[in-house]
């Protein structure tokens, strides 16, 4: 293969040696099967094309100093995903086949693992789709579970730096009782637009209002958010906010740090309040946030343009324990051989 430059990677789709899959037909999960092609041939009328019936999960392993492979919480990946497939009635793959297939699809790609030094990770995605054909609205009764991974650059190339959030009321990602709390597709396609106006206009992500009474904060674009304030944490308490694995792990963090927690509803007027703010999710660990503007009063909140102590220190000590720096007290890494 092509030498990759692990320093010139980005957040892009690239090809590896090879993805596992699983099928679902009547009634049943089959084998786990190696794949090396980057196509899926599946039914023009697959629920997941017509209908939505698609969940996906995003989870990272990690090459150490000891050269080994770690792979963080992959078990809170597979128990999502479950809470994801029943949420739109989807077959539910069961959690060691889902992480059998993680293992797998990792060691045989073992070469796009980026070395330590790189700041670099393997990205995984394992994705569930309704495969059988339906044409009116119900579930299919054949789906497709797969595992691909690819290597992906530090989220920060340029170092741990703050960015801009954005709130703009006419925008809802997901309904108050609605899909927010599942890991699928429609809640993407759903923020897309306004998720490319906030980039166009600087800002990194939308940060948004529950969408009933846009009176407390929900979640920040595809993260969840926090904010810092007296030696405490903060971060809503909503059933449109996915449930991040990056924000329950932190919660352990910084309670052992010395913080109070608190997960609650955080009205809108508490960003005047903040010390720190962040967004936390897999792909960046913690975003650092600097400001946040409301578009519809025309009025900033305001963090400082260096990332916050607390920010900084959770950010540290999570990345320690993924690439194997520090002891994993948690039992939160599995490290493949
Ligand atoms: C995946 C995701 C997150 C982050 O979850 P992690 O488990 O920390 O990666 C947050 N919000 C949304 C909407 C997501 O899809």
């Amino acid at each position: 293969m092509e030498d990759i430059d692990w320093t010139k990677l980005g957040f892009k789709y690239l090809d590896a040696d090879y993805n596992v899959r699983c099928y679902y037909r009547n009634g049943e999960w089959g084998e786990l099967e190696i794949s090396s092609l980057n196509q899926i041939n599946i039914h023009m009328a697959a629920t997941s094309l017509h209908y939505g019936q698609e969940a996906f999960e995003g989870l990272k392993a990690f090459k150490g100093k000891d050269g080994k492979i770690r792979i963080f919480r992959m078990d809170e990946n597979a128990k999502r995903m479950q809470d994801s497939a029943g949420g739109i009635l989807m077959a539910n793959i069961p959690v060691d086949k889902f992480m059998d297939a993680v293992r797998k699809a990792v060691t045989m790609n073992k070469r796009f693992v980026p070395p330590y030094d790189s700041g670099a990770a393997l990205y995984i995605r394992p994705l569930l789709i309704g495969t059988g054909p339906q044409i009116g609205v119900n579930p299919a009764e054949e789906y497709l579970f797969l595992v691909f991974v690819m290597p992906v650059g530090p989220y920060f190339p340029e170092g741990f730096k703050p960015t801009d959030l954005v709130i703009m009321r006419e925008f809802d990602r997901a309904a108050p009782q609605g899909t927010g709390k599942y890991k699928v597709g429609g809640n993407y396609a759903a923020s897309m637009y306004e998720g490319k106006k906030a980039k166009e206009g600087g800002f990194s992500a939308v940060l948004y209002l529950d969408s009933k009474e846009k009176k407390y904060i929900d979640e920040c674009g595809p993260a969840n958010f926090f904010g810092i304030k007296n030696n405490t944490y903060i971060t809503p308490l909503s059933d449109s906010i996915l449930p991040s694995i990056t924000n329950k792990s932190l919660i352990v963090l910084a309670k052992e740090m010395g913080l109070k927690i608190e997960r609650r509803k955080v009205p809108y007027e508490e960003l005047a309040e903040f010390d720190e703010v962040g967004a936390c999710g897999t792909a960046a660990v913690i975003s650092p946030i600097k400001g946040v503007y409301d578009n519809d009063n025309d009025k900033w909140f305001k963090y400082g343009d260096e990332p916050g102590k607390w920010s900084t220190k959770l950010y540290n000590k999570i990345r320690a324990i993924q690439y194997g720096d520090e002891p994993d007290t948690h039992g939160w890494v599995e490290i493949i051989e």
